[in-house]
């Protein structure tokens, strides 16, 4: 049995954190290729980036979806730039377009979130898309990102609807780790948990208990406090590290079901996955106690605990059996769990999720 956990190389954090980016471009590289989202590059640099106009530092705008087309469209402009380091920054697909080209290219990235939505940026894997925006593949990283540097001025501006959606996210993370760990299931790095990982899952979610919601009252009137920093180390290095060395298991998996129904679209990946967090606790026959401390966190910061919440008529069984049974299929993470796992069994689990959510808001 061998045990894996990964890690980022670097990780920072702290209001006015960007200024740290000129040295840390010094330390790993000498022409470093900034590839940032136009959002980024029209308010985000220019209110937050004012040391940032290094000329070793070239700025390039991303088109929008971490694709074959783009990825290759970067992988040549670090060829003829004679480029030797990436700065990602921005959301997702950014962060992921820079970490797959720089690990072709075998060059260091530094990844900059400007939103503490999910547990991407610290993580050695990455999502592939279509041009169109339809999922194609998980792409695995040689190694995690160089540096991670989070810029709480840059978080607590961003929209609260992200930082509550990391928080969905980071919640799955110990109960995923929990599972992984009662079946005996590889993480994903194809290894067995280490007690660092471990510690780290469940310190993320003391984390959210403990500064969630205050947190989330920081971040709707744009305030860098303790409780901000702490959520966002939860949602990005704690989540980030915990999911990776620990595995991911029902969760994720009725996350990727949801995605199914067109309905849930709209709403984003913490979202689905709080709901399924829910689910696995009913599927594994949580305590009432577990079960009050879960929905009480969600209820306070604003986290679906119901299907209508995430955009689903809960009265179509035959839809929901849909996403029931996309979440069971063969390879999916749903088997880290527990017991011989069927579509009935989260059908259930999903609808008894919603039965006590909607019971809680007086449904
Ligand atoms: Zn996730």
């Amino acid at each position: 049995m061998i045990q894996k956990a990964m890690f980022p190389g670097k990780y920072l954090q702290g209001a006015g954190a960007l200024s740290e980016l000129p040295h840390l471009v010094n330390q790993l590289g000498s022409k470093a290729l900034l590839l940032a989202s136009p959002s980024v590059l029209n308010s985000v640099l220019p209110k937050w980036g004012a040391g940032l106009s290094h000329p070793q530092i070239l700025r390039e705008q991303f088109r929008g979806e971490c694709s074959r087309e783009e990825l290759n469209r970067i992988t040549v402009l670090i060829q003829r730039n004679g480029i030797d380091l990436m700065i990602g920054m921005g959301g997702g697909k950014t962060i992921d377009t820079a970490k797959i080209v720089t690990d072709w290219a075998g060059i260091p990235v530094i990844v900059v979130p400007t939103i503490a939505s999910t547990d991407a940026p610290c993580s050695g894997c990455a999502v592939c898309y279509s041009p169109e925006g339809v999922f194609e593949e998980v792409l695995y990283q040689k190694s995690n990102p160089g540096a991670v540097v989070v810029d709480l001025n840059i978080i607590a501006s961003a929209p609260v609807r992200y930082l509550v959606s990391g928080m969905g996210d980071a919640l799955a993370t110990w109960f995923e780790a929990r599972s992984c760990e009662r079946t005996k299931s590889l993480n994903e790095c194809g290894g067995h948990s280490t007690l660092s990982g471990i510690g780290i899952a469940k310190l993320c979610y003391q984390s959210l208990l403990e500064y969630g919601f205050s947190a989330k009252l920081a971040n709707e009137r744009e305030l860098v406090t303790p409780a901000l920093a702490n959520i966002a180390e939860a949602n990005i290095l704690l989540s980030g590290i915990g999911f990776e060395s620990c595995g991911i298991a029902c969760a994720h998996a009725v996350h990727n079901g949801l995605t199914v129904l067109e309905e849930t679209h709209s709403w984003f990946h913490g979202e689905k996955v709080a709901f399924g967090v829910l689910t696995g606790l009913h599927l594994s026959s949580a305590s009432m106690q577990e079960l009050e401390e879960v929905y009480g966190f969600c209820d306070k910061v604003g986290l679906p605990t119901t299907l209508a919440d995430i955009g689903v008529d809960s009265s179509q069984r035959d839809r929901l059996m849909l996403v029931a049974e996309e979440s069971c299929k063969p390879g999916s993470s749903m088997h880290k769990e527990a017991g011989d796992i069927s579509p009935s069994l989260v059908l259930d689990a999903m609808l008894m999720a919603d039965a006590m959510g909607t019971k809680r808001h007086g449904g």
